[in-house]
């Protein structure tokens, strides 16, 4: 078989899967194209039911040896997976921003650093996940945490770096191997972490990657009755069909999926950094599940709000996103732009007020001018649902249960961000049904705070201990202490 090798723009990348420690080419494949300017990037390969088999046989007979390492046996192999990825960073940052458009700067500041901790730090804190004890009077309870097994990982395209080493990190950190399938509209820094594991010498079957489409590879992979746990992040449709697949086995699942996260500034809030914060949700082309999408904004501040807001987007840089200057880059593919732009399209037609935006940005066919709607019902589409584009609503309320009553009224739950007093803000906070929300701040994100939604926006908990409870089989064993006598009595 063709073991080609992509160049893109002068970074070797490899279109291929990476199965038991070896390139493996697809029988299919698909082509890619950059969201910058619609370049074909090459053809990658499409996973077959033979090769998403191989993967995950692979991953099952690597696990034995790899789960017997213990945390401590492992915590080397990733931190030379980190260091990998840290020798390669700059070759991480184009490759992502030339595949999937993230911004440069965000690639080298955030992103690379971000996956390199995901690796060194649950591979750090798996080490203090030895026995714990529970002492009663019956009995000392010795409750251990075992790997379960072979990890299906299931990424999208708006961070696959970010969001694949998210979860690989505490997976394999607890002694779990892994069958990744990245997005297929941004495969290839996916493809990379594979040659960073490879040159780490993580042990071949500990990390299969197999490349390919939603509706075939990924498919084919939630479908295998072999696997322990289903890591998913994406949108809730394909969230239904995994759980659907995983159900058929009883395989647990995670699943963290899409937001319209509610972003309230009070009365009582300093409005320019409010505006500040809020200018930040067009970043990435507003393509982020955690964004804070949807404006509450108290009327008696919204117009103050609304001139600080413009006067921060009309000066968004637009562009290329390997650009350090660009602060909004491209919409990932045709028909996400198509998909966003309609959105609007209805909303308008439907008798919403543009503030700003709106249509397509001069520079270039997948770029979208930074817009915002008001004028808007509770029950609106562009209001319920999740448009993934740099598209903002506007509504404004006059007290705070107003406020709280208009930020839970989406089937979604994932994030949200209120701007005022502390205490006030504080306590509105505590009455939104979310799955985190951020007081005078946004983004702030630490590995041992739990992550992940409620509603449609998802099911379980990543992050710190909760990473753990998910990718580990919690065992008690229970030592009485003192002798046992059986009796059909005793409970
Ligand atoms: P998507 O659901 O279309 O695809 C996500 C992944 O699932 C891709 O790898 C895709 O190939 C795969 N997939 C699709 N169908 C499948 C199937 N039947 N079986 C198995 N795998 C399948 O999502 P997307 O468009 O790539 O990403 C955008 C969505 O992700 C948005 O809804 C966004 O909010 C969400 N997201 C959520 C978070 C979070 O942490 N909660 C983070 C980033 C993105």
């Amino acid at each position: 078989m063709d073991h080609s090798v992509l160049d893109i723009d002068g970074i070797a990348v490899s279109p291929d899967h990476y199965i038991d420690g070896r390139r493996v080419a697809g029988e299919e494949s698909f082509e890619l194209f950059s969201p910058i300017d619609q370049r074909l990037l090459g053809r990658v390969s499409e996973g077959s039911s033979a090769q998403v088999d191989a993967a995950v046989r692979a991953a099952q007979q690597a696990f034995p040896a790899w789960a017997a390492l213990g945390a401590a046996g492992r915590k080397p192999c990733l931190d030379r997976f980190a260091e990998e990825i840290g020798r390669r960073a700059d070759d991480f940052c184009r490759l992502e921003s030339r595949d999937a458009g993230v911004l440069l700067s965000r690639m080298r500041h955030g992103v690379v650093p971000r996956a390199m901790l995901n690796l060194t730090w649950f591979a750090q804190h798996a080490l203090t996940l030895q026995d714990r004890v529970i002492e009663t009077a019956q009995a000392q309870h010795q409750v251990r945490h075992d790997p379960a097994g072979v990890v299906a990982i299931i990424t999208p395209w708006n961070a696959p770096l970010m969001l694949s080493t998210w979860k690989l990190g505490p997976a394999l950190a607890s002694g779990n191997t892994c069958v990744l399938k990245p997005p297929e509209w941004a495969p290839l820094t996916c493809s990379l972490l594979a040659d960073a594991a490879h040159a780490a010498g993580l042990p071949p079957g500990v990390l299969n990657v197999v490349q390919g489409s939603g509706a075939g590879t990924g498919a084919r992979l939630v479908s295998d009755e072999r696997l322990a746990r289903i890591s998913f992040t994406g949108s809730v449709p394909t969230a239904r069909r995994i759980a659907q697949a995983a159900g058929a086995h009883l395989v647990p699942c995670s699943l963290e999926l899409g937001g319209k996260s509610a972003f309230i500034v009070l009365e009582d809030a300093d409005i320019d950094g409010a505006a500040a914060t809020a200018a930040l949700m067009y970043r990435n082309a507003g393509q982020v599940c955690l964004a804070g999408t949807r404006l509450l904004v108290h009327e008696r501040v919204a117009d103050r709000f609304v001139a600080a807001l413009r006067a921060r987007v009309e000066r968004l840089v637009v562009g290329d996103p390997r650009d350090e200057a660009t602060e909004v880059g491209p919409i990932i593919h045709p028909r996400q732009v198509e998909r966003v732009q309609g959105f609007v399209d209805r909303a308008v037609a439907g008798g919403a007020e543009l503030l700003w935006g709106g249509a397509r940005h001069d520079f270039g066919a997948q770029y979208l001018q930074p817009t915002l709607l008001t004028g808007l019902h509770q029950d609106d589409e562009i209001v319920q649902s999740e448009v993934f584009g740099p598209v903002l609503t506007l509504q404004t309320f006059a007290g705070d249960d107003e406020a709280v009553a208009l930020a839970n009224g989406t089937d979604y739950g994932l994030g949200g961000i209120c701007y005022g007093e502390t205490a006030h803000a504080t306590a509105l906070a505590q009455q939104v049904r979310t799955g985190f929300i951020w007081i005078n701040s946004f983004g702030i994100r630490d590995l041992a705070a739990p992550f992940g939604g409620i509603k449609r926006s998802g099911i379980g908990r990543e992050g710190g201990d909760w990473s753990f409870e998910f990718f580990c089989d919690v065992k008690d064993i229970v030592l009485p202490k003192a002798p046992f006598h059986a009796s059909f009595a005793h409970r």
